[in-house]
């Protein structure tokens, strides 16, 4: 069997819940996993000086693959987003966000099956702003060609291989002509190298409509970041929630997966969350692995899991914790 070392970060507030719960499925599928556990997060700055220490990025730039529990990022303490700073350090520059109906996950919606690819690095996540004076503020929107290139043969390539019919560029470039502009541009160019996959773009806002009239008209989106990190979030609303919304953040060297929540601090220690998002981003990981078997067989325990219904956490309907969801998934395993 192949032996894998992955990096660990179990996280902030209910990150220590989910990605235990993640690693006790993950064990059970007998993957030959061992996990090379480190902290990030708040209670690191009073020990390093730093909520990212160096041995996290070290660790995963040696293991290149990671499941990471979410952060809390501190307001108002001087500290950027360590998820942000870890995105940036790793280059991992497209973020990828699949929204799909799951089975008895209430939603107002069936035949959802989307993946956003969220570019990760740039736009107005670039942290490039300051004060003007006293009494006003300047963010800086920084899109590259190059950067815009890679994103969108990401979500290209992406579909190739998963065998997807289109991919939707998301925009507002009749209004920011030339970063939004450069961005769509580029999308263009890059969508004439695959004319097996049909290719259309929209301007955000109307997106957001079409998206909550019908979503099922959605494959593969891309996306500049903020956009991305709006509409995951309403696309995960759209499928039954963050509790359920896996994520992905992929660079050409490294890989971290982690759910699209936050560290939802007011539920932190009382193993009551879903960890679905979690797993689900585990299981996105063994496919990257090329675990396929894995992967699928985790698929089938949540599937029957949330079919029996039996342990199902608060947001689902249930009244299970966090554990016992995991171990009736790892039962089946
Ligand atoms: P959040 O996603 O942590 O929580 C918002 C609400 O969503 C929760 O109160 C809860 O009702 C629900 N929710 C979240 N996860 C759930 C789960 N697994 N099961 C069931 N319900 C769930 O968003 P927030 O409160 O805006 O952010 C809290 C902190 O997390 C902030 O510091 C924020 O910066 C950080 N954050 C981190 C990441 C990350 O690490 N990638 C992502 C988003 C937010």
């Amino acid at each position: 069997m192949q032996k894998y070392t992955v990096t660990l970060i179990p996280g902030d507030g209910i990150g220590p819940d989910v990605t235990r719960a993640a690693r006790m499925v993950l064990d059970a599928a007998n993957v030959g996993i061992e996990w090379e556990v480190v902290e990030a997060g708040e209670a690191m700055i009073e020990k390093y000086g730093t909520p990212l220490p160096d041995n996290v990025l070290e660790s995963i730039r040696r293991n290149k693959v990671a499941l990471k529990g979410p952060l809390t990022t501190p307001v108002g303490t001087g500290f950027r987003s360590v998820n942000v700073a870890l995105r940036k350090e790793l280059d991992l520059y497209a973020n990828v966000r699949p929204a799909k109906n799951l089975p008895k996950v209430p939603s107002r919606y069936e035949g959802v099956d989307i993946v956003i690819v969220r570019e990760n690095t740039e736009d107005l996540y670039a942290g490039v702003e300051h004060m003007v004076g006293k009494d006003a503020a300047e963010s800086i929107k920084i899109i590259t060609r190059a950067g815009s290139r890679r994103i969108v043969r990401f979500a290209f390539e992406l579909a190739r291989r998963e065998g997807r019919k289109k991919v939707t560029a998301v925009h507002k470039a009749n209004i920011m002509k030339c970063t939004d502009g450069l961005f769509l541009e580029t999308a263009r160019e890059v969508a004439g190298e695959y004319p097996d996959i049909e290719f259309e773009d929209r301007i955000v806002d109307a997106c957001c409509m079409k998206l909550v009239q019908n979503p099922a008209d959605f494959d593969v989106m891309v996306m500049p970041n903020l956009y991305g990190d709006i509409i995951s979030d309403l696309c995960a609303g759209l499928v039954g929630g963050l509790g359920v919304a896996p994520g992905a953040n992929i660079g050409d060297d490294v890989a971290v997966f982690e759910p699209v929540h936050g560290s939802a601090p007011k539920y932190t220690g009382m193993d009551k969350v879903d960890p679905l998002a979690t797993i689900l981003s585990g299981v996105m990981m063994l496919k990257h692995l090329g675990e396929l078997d894995a992967a699928r067989r985790i698929e089938k325990a949540v599937e029957e899991v949330l079919t029996e219904g039996k342990y199902l956490t608060y947001d689902l309907g249930g009244t299970a914790k966090a554990s016992e969801m995991a171990r009736a998934i790892a039962e089946k395993l």
